[in-house]
């Protein structure tokens, strides 16, 4: 399986515009944070998508990406939805509809915002999607097997998502005893964190580096950073062993 991760930045995205502290104007292209997106091409040959950040254009250009067989996502906030209309070109070169998942409630939110790709007689040329509501605990997208994490990100509950030995999760403040027991024994694990300030909605560092200590994966990488969790030099510097500042454009291959 190969994980590509298209963007490690929180809603605003780093640099934050008109910010002039050291890591919104370090030159290292590794403290260039896009708004958080993973792309997933698994052994059976599907590719996946989870979520479709505010930069999902240019990180597609990026990453030479031109073929996704089905969207996940995690929950409606619009750093994770918004970029939804740039999957045009991609409709257009599959020539097929795409199934997106998403929890009942997100999918509504998406219907109504993006109202004109889901009307009765679409404009021509808006996106080919089609909305699948995650139900069960478990999806099987082609013949890839996904659970579904759930967890809340501070009052909404929300879902990560488990392939095989990998799982993403973002956007995470609590979680249940019992899920994390689907947690255990991972290879990988993407996790937020957000910054070492306490947050109402979002682990901060020290909540997700006390999370990864309890659920030991084999290697973390943190994503969702905001520009106050410093450069990657230093987080780098700064994490235990096994834990990584995630970068945009990373490739893992597990
Ligand atoms: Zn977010
Ligand atoms: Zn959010």
């Amino acid at each position: 399986m190969k994980i590509t991760i298209l963007g490690t930045g929180t809603s605003q995205g780093v640099p934050l515009v008109g910010c002039k502290c050291e890591v919104c104007t370090s030159p290292d292209p590794k403290d260039k944070r896009l708004r958080v997106s993973v792309y997933i091409q698994t052994d059976e040959g599907t590719n996946i998508l989870i979520d479709c950040s505010p930069d999902l254009r240019q990180q597609l250009l990026k990453n030479k990406i031109t073929d996704i067989d089905a969207v996940l996502v995690t929950h409606e906030h619009n750093d994770h939805i918004i970029g939804l209309d740039d999957l045009r070109p991609i409709n257009f070169m599959q020539r097929k509809e795409m199934p997106m998942y998403a929890l009942p409630r997100v999918i509504k939110d998406i219907r109504d915002r993006f109202k004109y790709i889901f009307a009765e007689n679409p404009y021509p040329g808006t996106p080919l999607i089609s909305t699948i509501p995650i139900e069960k605990d478990e999806l099987k997208i082609e013949s890839v097997k996904i659970s579904c994490i759930k967890y809340l990100h501070g009052m909404l509950p929300i879902l990560g998502y488990k392939i095989g030995d990998f799982a993403y999760i973002t956007d995470i403040k609590s979680i249940t005893e019992e899920e994390k027991q689907k947690l255990l024994g991972l290879k990988v694990l993407i996790i937020s964190a957000l910054r070492p300030q306490e947050h109402f909605a979002h682990m901060n560092l020290e909540e997700a580096l006390a999370f990864v200590q309890e659920i030991q994966p084999k290697t973390t990488y943190l994503t969702h950073m905001g520009h106050n969790i410093g450069t990657h030099a230093h987080l780098l510097d700064s994490l235990p062993a096994n834990v990584f500042p995630a970068f945009d454009g990373q490739v893992l291959t597990i």
